[in-house]
């Protein structure tokens, strides 16, 4: 059943978003899939943009559902050509509400899933473990992986996050692929 997600707001500071009783946050390297998997499950087509461009002012963004319960999709991170101080700015916003959100049950981080996990994903998951901010990982993009090749890739993957196969989550945006177990999962978490 597609996440009845409405957007509520965007904000700069975490202190700036409404109370929450649950909340799912939303992390990934710009690029990810992150914008495309947002909307996969809620069945909206331009729920969270698509392809954001780079260096553009990123802002904490919050959704609702109908339960209550709330999702934030995180600035993305990674992108070369932005300016040191834009860049530090970004870690504090985004430190700040992964520290401090209080409601915040657990932390996806979106991993490409041909291509990952990249350096700043594995600094991400080990900040995150330094912090014990509840977290799993999901690996996107499946459809782009070779059947042939996926049972190396998804150990490939679990190895470079230092996870265990079976603690990753693999999706498809683009096929559909994964979108109805996240759902479920998400939906139980979000629901007080
Ligand atoms: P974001 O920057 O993390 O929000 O990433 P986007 O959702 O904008 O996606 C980045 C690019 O990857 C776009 O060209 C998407 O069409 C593509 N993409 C996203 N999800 C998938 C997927 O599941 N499969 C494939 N093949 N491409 C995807």
């Amino acid at each position: 059943m597609p996440l009845h997600l409405t957007f509520v707001t965007s904000a700069k500071r975490h202190a700036d978003l409404p109370d929450t009783p649950c909340e799912v946050a939303f992390v990934g390297r710009s690029n990810v899939g992150k914008s495309s998997l947002i909307n996969a499950l809620a069945n909206q087509r331009q729920l969270a943009k698509v392809s954001n461009t780079p260096g553009r002012t990123q802002l904490l963004n919050l959704f609702r559902l109908p339960t209550g319960g709330t999702v934030v999709d995180l600035p993305g991170y990674g992108f070369a050509k932005v300016p040191g101080r834009e860049k530090a700015g970004w870690r504090a916003m985004i430190e700040g509400y992964l520290l401090e959100r209080e409601g915040l049950e657990l932390v996806l981080v979106l991993v490409d899933g041909e291509i990952g996990p990249t350096k700043l994903d594995v600094q991400m998951l080990d900040w995150l473990r330094a912090n014990e901010v509840p977290h799993t990982v999901v690996a996107t993009k499946l459809d782009k992986v070779r059947p042939s090749k996926l049972a190396t890739r998804r150990k490939q993957l679990a190895a470079g996050c230092s996870l265990a196969e079976g603690d990753i989550m693999w999706a498809s945006a683009a096929k559909g692929t994964g979108i109805e177990a996240m759902q479920r999962h998400l939906l139980a978490l979000l629901t007080p």
